[in-house]
């Protein structure tokens, strides 16, 4: 099984939702489900940093550091036609 390389698009709905830029996968989807805030501060949604190459593999998830070549068990994925 390989990883698949996505590029993170800007983050939307405040943070509830982010998809790849390229090829439209979802690597956030928060709506729908209440994150857990801390009593007394603002709720801080994670999300990938715009631009970011982010793979994926089955249920995880990592970034790929810039200037880091993918390798054989990583692959880019495709542009949504
Ligand atoms: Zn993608």
């Amino acid at each position: 099984m390989k990883a698949t390389v996505h590029v993170a698009g800007p983050p939307e709905l405040g943070g509830y939702y982010q998809t790849c830029a390229r090829c439209g996968h979802v690597l956030i989807d928060l709506t729908g489900s209440t994150p857990m805030v801390v009593e007394g501060q603002d709720p801080v949604i994670p999300v990938w940093p715009t631009g970011e190459r982010v793979a994926t593999i089955g249920n995880a998830t990592y970034v790929v550091p810039t200037g880091r070549q993918l390798g054989a068990d990583e692959i880019e994925c495709r542009a949504a036609s």
